[in-house]
């Protein structure tokens, strides 16, 4: 029997999900489909229920599910109840659990670089739901300091309080200060919205150097502002399209327990820029 999959959200056409996951299933010869539903704000009960109807075996939750799919989880794995948000889960005979494959998808692409984040600081732009799975992320690997920029103080300070619980030392600072500061830290990390479709660079970049790592979340276009600048300034980079195949993958291994076909998902994303 096929087994069907699904990526919900709003808006959806543009999701490359589909793309990723039919291409796995292909390349391993899986019996397994994979289809982009548009569920709008508002509509995610009935949406629900369609999936469990149809007998949905697994699907990935986006923008703007990831926080309210909580309520509609019936299991929820340890990380994914630290964030507060699924971006994956399981149906197993009308059991929903939830998964936050962000948390490990977001670190892979660093542990591939052999890069330690243990002891180090972290300058983290943006305060919505990818910075709180990025302060889980950092917060397993045990590192110092974690500064909180973002455009809206009160989201950023929550995350603050968020990271102290964690037990980790952390502060503010706005976006302007967070240029002047940014040398001063081994990892900076862009998880706003910012430079998405090449919509300008977050900070400054005249304090990014040779020795900083400069991750940018942001997937399109592969090389954003931040990441063109930061290049000239002798930055390590590390791109966002690293971590959305890193958080696919890992969804993939929690529905079929086995290894995710790496080189023919990578093939297909990146085909897709
Ligand atoms: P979100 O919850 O909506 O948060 C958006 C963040 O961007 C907030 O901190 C917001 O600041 C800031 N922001 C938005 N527009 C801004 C502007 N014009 N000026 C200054 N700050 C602005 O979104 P999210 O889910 O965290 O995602 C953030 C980005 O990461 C998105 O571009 C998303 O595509 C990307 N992402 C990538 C991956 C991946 O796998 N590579 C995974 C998840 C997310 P305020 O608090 O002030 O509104």
């Amino acid at each position: 029997m096929t087994r069907t999959y699904a990526v919900i959200g709003d808006p959806i056409d543009h999701s490359l999900s589909p793309a990723l996951f039919n291409s796995a299933f292909l390349f391993l010869g899986l019996d397994c489909a994979y289809i982009a539903y548009r569920i709008p704000k508002g509509e995610l009960a009935f949406g629900i229920d369609s999936l469990r109807k149809i007998g949905i075996s697994g699907f990935n939750v986006t923008i703007p599910h990831k926080v309210e799919m909580m309520r509609y989880l019936n299991e929820v794995d340890t990380e994914c109840k630290l964030v507060g948000a699924t971006n994956t889960v399981v149906n197993n005979n009308g059991i929903l659990k939830g998964y936050n494959t962000d948390v490990a998808g977001f670190m892979d692409p660093i542990k591939n670089r052999n890069i330690k984040s243990t002891g180090s600081d972290v300058l983290l732009l943006g305060a919505g739901g990818a910075a709180r799975a990025i302060i889980v992320a950092f917060s397993k690997e045990n590192v110092k300091k974690i500064t909180i920029a973002n455009r809206t103080k009160q989201t950023a300070d929550e995350l603050v309080r968020f990271a102290h619980s964690l037990g980790m030392d952390s502060d503010y600072s706005d976006l302007e200060n967070a240029g002047r500061i940014a040398g001063n830290y081994k990892f900076v990390i862009n998880a706003t919205s910012i430079g998405l479709k090449g919509s300008g660079c977050p900070i400054s970049t005249d304090k990014i150097n040779k020795d900083s790592v400069i991750y940018d979340i942001v997937y399109m276009p592969v090389e954003t502002p931040l990441i063109q600048q930061s290049k000239n300034q002798g930055a390590t980079i590390i791109y966002g399209w690293e971590m959305l195949l890193a958080q696919a993958m890992k969804g993939f291994e929690i529905w079929f327990n086995r290894p995710a076909p790496y080189e023919a998902m990578k093939l297909t994303l990146l085909g897709r820029f």
